[in-house]
């Protein structure tokens, strides 16, 4: 891999691709996800491979076959119960992931099994392990030349370049298959997942470096043979760097135990020095990227912890991420805060005490004043019946500007974590912590207490 990929950032949406283009300059990488470019596979390949032209990596999402009802999408029309079908963006990767997932997912209508890869000459696996290296590695190439407004510059590029193309046409690695582990299923898989790797790195003939995704459910940290195994089958495979996902993982949320076991996993995988990414990581796992972490991923505002297998969004709200916290508070939590501490009374206040981003500095002048714009509104007022009786309810939702500001301000800061780990030491970021901790403790209580376990945690380092 050419260069570090320190600040990775993942895309969601199409219409989070504005931020990627202005916040250019300050990140390394973007992860996205294969269903995501598969469903929009003419705009995405414009997007990254020429409009953005950054290091990207695409995630397979292998695992989400494993949960057949986790792939279903209930029809627009509510009446037509019969209408329940597959996700779109997921009916195109699974053509192209081969005739075994076709048959599995389409015909037989159930999730993939660990018995599917079980057959002699470990076919199914290999079928499978070329078909999804193969979507990564040639899904933006061959569609920016064959269908986009670009084809005729990209190939006058390619044709020109003498090895030195300035497009980024093929992902910064490839992600051999990999499979979610929990507890109770670790034995099923964790030798497929092995295989997966190896078998892929036989496969892959081009010069670019294959990445095992350890995806696991938190309990696995707690085992410690388990995760001494884990990680010798892991070490010992043909990966060459590690992307790390811990389900139900916020590790503002965790007790100390699971942040303690995480560090001794993390050590423990990074014996030969391989490159390892967690890829839904807050500011705790920046602080590890002084030594032990080659980078971190977030999405915007959200993705700093992620479910493997979510559960609905909720209300849109707006929250301010604070940035002495490290955490996105509600609007309203965040302005009682700062009136409460008199950090509104002006200017230089606010932005010694609360944020000096590009963001607040453009935006806020008379801090008293201004700082509402980060929590705008629209009211919606409705009808609502229950049984004979009816209700007027009234919902506020985040006006647009005010979210494109919360998200700029989020990004802002960001930068600024991975900046600043980078020049101080542990004991420097854990000094820090443990003061925010002190200040906002009375405040907010409980709440932050997560400041001073990271504290503790990151002094043991
Ligand atoms: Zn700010």
């Amino acid at each position: 891999m050419p260069q570090q990929l320190k600040h990775l950032m993942r895309l969601g949406t199409h219409g989070e691709k504005k931020y990627f283009k202005d916040f250019k300059e300050y990140y390394d990488a973007v992860i996205i996800n294969a269903s995501m470019i598969a469903h929009t596979v003419n705009s995405m390949s414009t997007f990254l491979g020429c409009e953005l032209s950054k290091p990207f990596i695409i995630d397979p999402q292998t695992y989400a076959f494993q949960s057949y009802t986790h792939l279903l999408q209930q029809s627009k029309n509510k009446k037509d119960i019969s209408d329940v079908k597959v996700k779109k963006s997921f009916c195109t990767l699974i053509e192209n992931y081969g005739e075994m997932l076709k048959k599995i997912i389409f015909d037989e209508k159930r999730s993939i099994k660990s018995s599917d890869f079980k057959n002699d000459d470990n076919q199914n696996l290999k079928d499978f392990c070329k078909n999804v290296l193969k979507y990564q590695l040639e899904t933006i190439t061959s569609e920016t030349q064959n269908n986009s407004e670009y084809s005729e510059y990209i190939e006058y590029e390619i044709e020109n370049c003498k090895g030195n193309l300035s497009l980024t046409l093929v992902p910064a690695f490839l992600i051999a298959p990999y499979f979610y582990m929990t507890p109770n299923t670790y034995s099923d898989w964790i030798d497929i997942n092995i295989d997966a790797i190896n078998i892929s790195k036989e496969l892959n003939s081009k010069d670019i470096e294959i990445y095992a995704q350890i995806v696991i459910d938190k309990d696995i940290l707690l085992d410690d043979s388990k995760i001494e195994e884990l990680c010798d089958k892991y070490n010992s495979s043909s990966a060459e760097g590690f992307l790390i996902w811990l389900d139900k993982f916020d590790e503002k949320e965790v007790s100390e135990i699971y942040l303690e076991k995480f560090i001794n996993f993390l050590k423990l995988l990074k014996c030969n020095g391989k490159p390892i990414y967690q890829v839904y990581g807050s500011y705790f796992s920046i602080v590890l990227t002084k030594n032990i972490l080659s980078g971190v991923c977030h999405g915007m505002e959200y993705g700093e912890n992620r479910d493997v297998y979510p559960v609905g969004g909720g209300i849109p709200v707006s929250k301010f991420y604070y940035p002495a916290l490290h955490k996105r508070l509600l609007y309203r939590d965040a302005l009682d805060l700062l009136l409460r501490n008199g950090y509104l009374e002006d200017l230089e206040v606010y932005n010694s005490n609360v944020c000096n981003c590009k963001n607040c500095q453009e935006i806020i002048n008379t801090p008293i004043e201004d700082f509402s714009k980060y929590g705008d509104v629209n009211s919606t007022t409705f009808k609502r019946k229950s049984g004979n009786r009816e209700s007027t309810v009234t919902m506020d939702y985040p006006t647009n500007d005010a979210k494109d500001l919360c998200l700029r301000h989020y990004l802002y800061n960001k930068i600024t974590e991975y900046k600043y780990v980078e020049s101080k030491s542990y004991s420097d970021c854990a000094e820090d912590l443990i003061q925010s901790y002190n200040k906002y403790y009375d405040y907010l209580g409980d709440n932050v207490d997560y400041l001073k376990t990271w504290h503790n945690i990151i002094l043991k380092i």
